[in-house]
């Protein structure tokens, strides 16, 4: 992976953990694993993010699917943390006809079983777009989160730009405006990443779905704004747009290009 990264221009990248879907990883392989942290620092690489698969609901009503969840977090991040820097994204989950509040409770307690003082990998929640009953459309869902949990210094957010816009966030109007809100409910010391995405829906649509970059409703305009803010200009930026490899060269091209 980190040589693929290299050869489009990047320097970062997120991966699956394991098939998105869910299921069971390779075996760990501790020789695979340390020549990549050799390529990761000779190419000076910004934090490598794991992604959990999508399909975890760590809120589940389903007592056996939030076990699950749990589970396989628990090995991921064991896993990560052989990976220096490293952080480790999931998407809280969606609360199904139970309510955000249970929702909130059942993240938050599986976090406090699953977090470890001695673990290096940062955990991020990220921004939803609120398709179906998604925890975490709202900054003040994820703060509820983040206040119930104990560890909190191993936590933080990843904030999807596609997600945030779906989820009503004007981030194309009112960049600073939306970013003053985040700051005041969760602080911007927790936002430890950015998804780069355009969305293929206009703002509150609440449907999820990824737009190349500036094919969609955010623009190329908008998305060079947020690469280029003060505030979010040296956090990783990850690319989650509708691409083959030659289309994330070209996306990876066209922002350093643009940025300031
Ligand atoms: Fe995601
Ligand atoms: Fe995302
Ligand atoms: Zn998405």
């Amino acid at each position: 992976m980190g040589k693929t990264a290299l050869s489009i221009g990047a320097d970062t990248f997120q991966f699956f953990t394991r098939n998105p879907r869910g299921g069971a990883a390779k075996p760990f392989d501790k020789a695979d694993a340390a020549k990549l942290v050799e390529l990761l620092e000779t190419n000076h690489f910004a934090p490598i993010l794991a992604h959990a698969p999508y399909t975890l609901n760590a809120c589940a009503s389903d007592a056996g699917l939030r076990q699950f969840a749990e589970d396989v977090m628990a090995d991921d991040i064991v896993r990560m943390d052989h990976f220096p820097g490293a952080m480790y994204n999931f998407h809280p989950g969606s609360h199904v006809k139970q309510g955000p509040d249970v929702g909130i409770e059942y993240i938050s307690s599986m976090l406090n079983r699953l977090l470890k003082p001695s673990q290096k990998t940062v955990v991020l929640l990220e921004t939803m777009a609120g398709k179906g009953s998604e925890v975490g459309r709202t900054f003040e869902e994820l703060k509820a989160i983040l206040d119930r949990v104990e560890l909190r210094d191993k936590m933080g957010i990843c904030l999807d730009t596609c997600h945030v816009f779906d989820g009503g966030y004007d981030i194309v109007n009112h960049l600073d405006d939306v970013l003053e809100q985040f700051d005041k409910v969760i602080g911007l010391k927790k936002l430890k990443a950015i998804h780069l995405n355009d969305s293929k829906n206009p703002m509150g649509s609440h449907k999820d779905r990824h737009e190349v970059i500036g094919g969609g409703f955010i623009g190329l305009e908008a998305l060079v704004r947020v690469i280029n803010h003060p505030s979010l200009r040296n956090l990783p930026f990850y690319l989650e747009t509708p691409n083959e490899l030659p289309g994330y060269a070209a996306e990876i091209a066209l922002m350093r290009d643009r940025s300031a």
